[in-house]
């Protein structure tokens, strides 16, 4: 950018989608308006309505800044500090993995195990990896009336998780700590109708392969399963018979192609029914679900 000519929007925006198609950036323009707006406190509408609008030289170095970090590929999210999961704005930062449209697919799998409040009374439900609290929230908000339990080992992800849950107007209790450390088992402690997690699920040697807006930026806590991807849950699996109520369910996400593997750590616990499948809409399995056994 020469700073002598005078940037328009439309011309700033022009520059910065070449720019960032150079640098390898996905979806550059759209990453260009994200950022411009997210700059100028502007909607996107607006950079059209007023595209040709000179940008104050001020407004043009805050701009420059924004893309210098988007084209060391930067996550959008941390840039502008929010991303939308299940029609919700969450506030994310670098203590938490970006909620993924995929775990959609989980929140619909807890929502057909959850009955309103009304019809069953309020159940317990506990989020394990809670990050943001993408998936706890989404579910709140669906099945008002149940009493949530966000939990995770990163302090820092739980303030995240508490300031969505505040934004939204949700009341959730939090604790902090691995899986179910927090929490006394069944009968000593309450036990939880509905236990969810999306836990780290990618295998350690596969994280230098990662493309470097998850490699470089998400926290390598929330992605690294261990050597063969599955070491959470084999940490969930072997202890959440024990927390979960007599007719309740564990509900888990699956990295692509782990279900199988995720099924087999349930059955050799000996406590868990035949696991039931969910895809997403492009047929992948996403999600497992577990009761116990009677
Ligand atoms: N539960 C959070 C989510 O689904 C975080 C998951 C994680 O950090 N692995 O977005």
């Amino acid at each position: 950018m020469e700073k002598t000519e005078t940037w328009t929007i439309i011309k700033v925006l022009e520059w910065t989608t070449g720019y960032f198609a150079k640098n390898g950036v996905d979806a550059p323009r759209l990453a260009a308006e994200i950022l411009l707006a997210h700059s100028l406190q502007k909607r996107r509408l607006d950079l059209y309505l007023q595209h040709d609008k000179p940008l104050l030289p001020g407004e043009l170095a805050a701009y420059r800044a924004l893309i210098k970090r988007r084209a060391a590929r930067e996550p959008l999210a941390y840039i502008t500090g929010f991303r939308e999961f299940w029609s919700m704005d969450l506030a994310v930062n670098p203590a938490v993995l970006i909620p993924r449209p995929e775990t959609e697919c989980l929140v619909e799998a807890a929502l057909e195990l959850l009955p309103s409040a009304e019809s069953s009374g309020p159940r317990r439900v506990l989020d394990l990896g809670t990050g943001s609290g993408a998936l706890i929230l989404a579910i709140a908000r669906e099945r008002p009336g149940h009493q949530y339990t966000a939990s995770d080992t990163s302090r820092d992800a739980l303030a995240a998780a508490r300031a969505n849950a505040q934004t939204h107007g949700f009341s959730l209790d939090f604790a902090e700590g691995p899986w179910f450390a927090p929490f006394p088992p069944f009968p000593a402690g309450p036990g939880f109708h509905l236990v969810v997690s999306n836990p780290p699920y990618i295998r350690s040697a596969d994280i230098p392969t990662l493309m470097p807006e998850v490699r470089d930026y998400e926290p390598r806590q929330a992605l690294d399963g261990g050597p063969d991807g599955l070491a959470a849950y084999r940490e969930i699996l072997s202890a959440a018979w024990g927390h979960v109520l007599p007719g309740g369910h564990v509900a888990l996400e699956v990295g692509p192609g782990q279900e199988e593997d995720v099924s087999a750590i349930a059955e050799a616990a000996g406590k868990y029914a035949p696991p039931a499948f969910r895809q997403d809409l492009a047929g992948i399995t996403r999600v497992v679900v577990f009761a116990l056994l009677p």
